[in-house]
């Protein structure tokens, strides 16, 4: 018998009254769980964080709640076996899981460690100095950031069900702000799992988190002034909930994290033999393949010298070949399946439609993996090939506009290096670019022109690609997020991520004072 979610809401587990939508394994289509289709009595929840929540985290203090993360990393990592074992059913792989779970915990630890270090030991953060205006100084500012009064709602995709949770949580917390988290449906069973042992940790102050496994209709009708609202999700749904009257109405702070195109570009230095080859190969076949290629950050563009496309498509063709597709809980799967039959549905529909604009040289994306593990079962699963394209016209607009959210990526030509960044602005905002080269002025010319259309640019040569984190890591310590197209919005970045919740306040009054305020 398959169990229907519940929602953690007001201090306990509230089974829903229906028995809701089926939510199926990615490789076996055995039913995992149910999901309720009805939405919940949003006023109550949103009041219990406002009201329990939010002054029971301002009890406690930058350093106090640093502490918290901390421990709370350590009690998920001693579970992080059983949630791997769950995690096999959305399609991940064991090391696909390292990314979602062990990368999710990771934030805890980083905001906590970034907490502990640079915060206070109170609710009062200074930003800048107190600065005179007056000439002799006995009047000026200080402007401080304090804990804004309202819920955090956090709306989460299916991709990452366990580090979208995580790590938008974990700046929330530090900053004194308690949470309302949306897991996307297909894999909020996982998110469920984890949120389990959040709750039985007893780490966390009542009503600093709820979760809802449950429509989320009439949630975003309960924001005000104070709240603020993160979704991660395709274009349509950001642009959609950024519209949502009452954030308009009471200017609710919005961040969204979109689709992207995100590319990466091979130097013209660099040629078939060199090491940059061969980490370029290694780095475009990996973010193909991890997670199936459903990470929002995954390469999908992929620019490369024109007098070197041919050996570029040799080499990535010969590596796509090796990667077995099947069983994500076997040791010499490299790629597990997508999370649904649906998904897998709309990755075929995008390939169609870039295979009017490029040539498919390695894949079929409607037929069975030429390279499939014996155990699993294709009828039954969402599995796919790779599928690799050349486009030998890189000015079509729609390899640029497509994004297949899958195994998918697109070889393109490009001649110098302000073609290139002509080329890969033309996804009009991305989350992240690369570039391997080992040619100084040509990174940093393209970094100079690329960098206002993205939110993080990674540079890669011979030298530090051993201790490189790659292209489509998302690490609390670097900006996640970027302009236009992929949301608009910006989260992780360190403590970058903190004003989010706080309120900036410039405060005007006499040196001692301020002194006082801020020393407290
Ligand atoms: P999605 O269909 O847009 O859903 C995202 C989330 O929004 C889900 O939790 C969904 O709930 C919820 N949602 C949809 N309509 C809503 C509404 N009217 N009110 C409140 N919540 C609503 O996206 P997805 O299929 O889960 O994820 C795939 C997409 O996300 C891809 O396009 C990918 O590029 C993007 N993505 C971006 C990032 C990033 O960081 N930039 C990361 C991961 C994924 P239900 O699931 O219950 O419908």
């Amino acid at each position: 018998m398959i169990t229907t979610l519940e929602s953690y809401v007001r201090g306990s587990w509230l089974a829903p009254a229906d028995k809701g939508t089926v939510l199926r394994d990615a490789a076996t289509g055995e039913p995992i769980a149910r999901i309720s289709a009805r939405p919940l009595d949003y006023g109550p929840v949103v009041d219990h964080a406002r009201q329990v929540g939010g002054p029971a985290l301002r009890a406690l203090t930058f350093q106090r709640r640093a502490s918290m993360l901390k421990a709370l990393g350590k009690h998920l990592s001693a579970r992080i076996p059983d949630f791997t074992e769950l995690s096999l059913a959305t399609g991940a792989t064991r090391r696909d899981a390292v990314v979602d779970i062990d990368g999710g915990i990771n934030a805890l630890f980083v905001y906590g460690g970034k907490g502990a270090k640079q915060l206070p030991d109170s609710n009062v953060l200074p930003d800048g100095d107190f600065e005179p205006l007056g000439k002799s100084g006995a009047f000026g500012v200080q402007h401080v950031l304090t804990p804004r009064r309202g819920v955090a709602v956090q709306i989460n995709a299916f991709n990452f069900p366990v580090w979208g949770m995580l790590e938008k949580l974990a700046p929330a917390l530090l900053a004194g702000v308690p949470s309302i988290i949306k897991p996307a449906s297909q894999t909020a069973y996982l998110t469920e799992m984890v949120f389990r042992e959040i709750v039985a940790s007893r780490l966390l102050p009542e009503g600093a988190v709820q979760l809802v496994c449950a429509r989320p209709d009439g949630l975003l009708d309960e924001l005000g002034p104070q709240d603020s609202l993160a979704v991660t999700g395709s274009r349509d749904t950001a642009a959609a909930l950024r519209r949502h009257d009452a954030v308009i109405a009471n200017a609710v702070r919005y961040t969204a994290e979109a689709d992207s195109l995100n590319s990466s570009v091979l130097g013209p230095d660099v040629s078939p033999g060199d090491p940059e080859f061969d980490v370029f190969v290694k780095m475009v076949a990996t973010e193909m393949t991890q997670k199936a290629g459903q990470k929002c950050t995954a390469i999908r563009r992929v620019f490369i010298p024109a007098t070197n496309m041919d050996a570029m498509q040799d080499a990535l063709t010969a590596r796509l070949a090796k990667v077995l597709v099947g069983n994500p809980g076997a040791e010499d799967t490299r790629m597990g399946a997508l999370a649904s039959q649906g998904q897998r549905d709309d990755v075929r529909r995008a390939v169609d439609t870039l295979a009017g604009a490029a040539k498919v040289v390695f894949g079929d994306a409607h037929g069975r993996p030429g390279n499939f593990s014996a155990d699993a079962d294709f009828d039954a699963g969402a599995f796919m090939s790779p599928v690799l394209l050349r486009a030998d016209d890189p000015d079509r607009e729609e390899l640029h506009s497509v994004e297949a959210f899958g195994p998918v990526a697109t070889l393109m030509p490009y001649d110098g290096a302000d073609r290139a960044a002509e080329l890969i602005a033309r996804g009009r905002g991305s989350l992240v670019a690369s570039v391997v080269t080992g040619d100084t002025d040509f990174a940093v010319g393209l970094i100079a022109a690329a960098a206002p259309w993205h939110g993080r640019i990674l540079v890669v040569d011979r030298d530090s690609a051993a201790e490189s984190t790659g292209h489509g890591a998302a690490l609390a310590q670097a900006v996640h997020g970027g302009p236009g197209r992929a949301g608009g919005g910006e989260e992780l970045g360190g403590l970058r991520a903190l004003p989010h919740h706080l309120q900036r306040s410039a405060i005007q009054g006499g040196p001692g004072l301020l002194a006082e305020l801020t020393e407290q």
